[in-house]
């Protein structure tokens, strides 16, 4: 797929969305498109593998109001009919989704949506569900390995044990991503623990903690309070559950991933005094998940569990395996049709399929 996205982004997309080709090819059922929050306005992009996910309040207006001239955006409401055999879907149907929990989903995001009279789904970790602010564990993760120094280095921390080397970006951001694996394998105390150490180890400052809300660093990467998630819920906004500190679930033992994913929902519910009906999968990519972990989901209570790949309209809707859309910030007005139609999914299957039938014709 990576060798033909190039074209497909720049010429073939551009062309099959200004002829109307996506719209009336479009599929029946629905598309789950999620977000991560929008860039606040005085934050300068560190890296896109940390800060792609995040689009432009313009950009974001622009989707919504193709959304709203040739889709039906439905509400997450409407979602909940749907699963309970109430509802059909409209011809054409969308649900807006966002994870994480970003103070900018609060102060960037639900103005725009508010403006255009839409609904969105937001899915939080536990740490929205009370009072002292959060961040990410991974991306302080990302960014200690991001600014230290070049060369050989071993790490011993919570238990674990890991050299390696540091150079280029790639180099980084691969040792970034083992790290991810191996950190969700223990507890979300441990992670912090073992951040602080690497940080002191590679003498990386501490990004800051400045409580001021206006700041938009703050609002890049600060996670919303009980006070704010509950403004966001008296909004209109629907609130779903993205586990209590997100580890990828499918590196996680067993008791630590239930307890992850059942008591966000209800810790979620205690803070909202509401019904918390929907999982996010931390990381949602196909390795993020195992089949063990999606009958948690359902024995959880949840009515639903969604993805983060393979989206598009469709009517096959794994209840506990809902496939979404990763929207980012790169993607075009294009692209972003192109994945709604669920031709970008179709074209990925078609190349998987075809690099196996590759390996399957190398093997014989
Ligand atoms: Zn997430």
């Amino acid at each position: 797929m990576r060798f033909v996205s190039p074209l497909l982004k720049r010429v073939v997309y551009p062309v099959l969305a200004k002829a109307g080709v996506f719209r009336r090819s479009a599929g029946e059922g629905l598309a789950v498109v999620t977000y991560h929050g929008i860039r606040p306005v005085g934050y300068d992009p560190i890296d896109p593998a940390l800060d792609g996910n995040l689009v432009s309040a313009d950009v974001f207006r622009r989707q919504l109001r193709l959304l709203k001239a040739n889709y039906s955006v439905i509400t997450p409401d409407e979602m909940l009919g749907w699963l309970g055999n109430r509802r059909e879907f409209p011809p054409r149907s969308v649900l807006l989704t966002c994870d994480d929990g970003l103070l900018n989903n609060l102060t960037e995001m639900l103005p725009i949506l508010e403006e255009e009279q839409l609904r969105c789904l937001f899915f939080v970790t536990g740490a929205s569900a009370g009072d002292k602010r959060g961040t990410l564990w991974y991306e302080e993760l990302f960014l200690t390995f991001l600014r230290a120094p070049s060369g050989h280095f071993a790490i011993s921390c919570e238990g674990i044990d890991v050299a390696g080397d540091l150079g280029a970006r790639g180099q980084r951001l691969a040792v970034w991503w083992n790290f991810v694996k191996r950190l969700s394998q223990i507890s979300a105390e441990g992670r912090y623990t073992f951040i602080q150490h690497a940080r002191d180890q590679f003498g990386v400052n501490d990004p800051g903690n400045s409580a001021d809300v206006d700041d938009p660093a703050s609002r890049r990467f600060k996670l919303l309070t009980r006070p704010e998630l509950q403004r966001l819920a008296a909004a209109g906004m629907a609130i779903g559950a993205h586990t209590l500190s997100h580890p990828m679930l499918s590196q996680a033992p067993h008791d630590v991933a239930w307890a992850e994913i059942a008591q966000s929902r209800t810790r979620l519910e205690v803070a909202l005094e509401k019904q918390v009906w929907a999982l996010a999968y931390p990381f949602g990519s196909p390795d993020s998940v195992t089949t063990d972990v999606l009958a948690m989901a359902k024995k959880a209570g949840y009515q639903a569990a969604f993805l983060n790949f393979g989206g598009g309209l469709g009517v096959e809707l794994p209840r506990y395996a809902i496939p979404r859309i990763h929207v980012t910030a790169e993607m075009s007005l294009s692209e972003f049709e192109a994945h709604l139609a669920g031709f970008h999914a179709f074209l990925q299957r078609r190349a998987a399929s075809s690099a196996q039938v590759n390996f399957q014709t190398a093997r014989d």
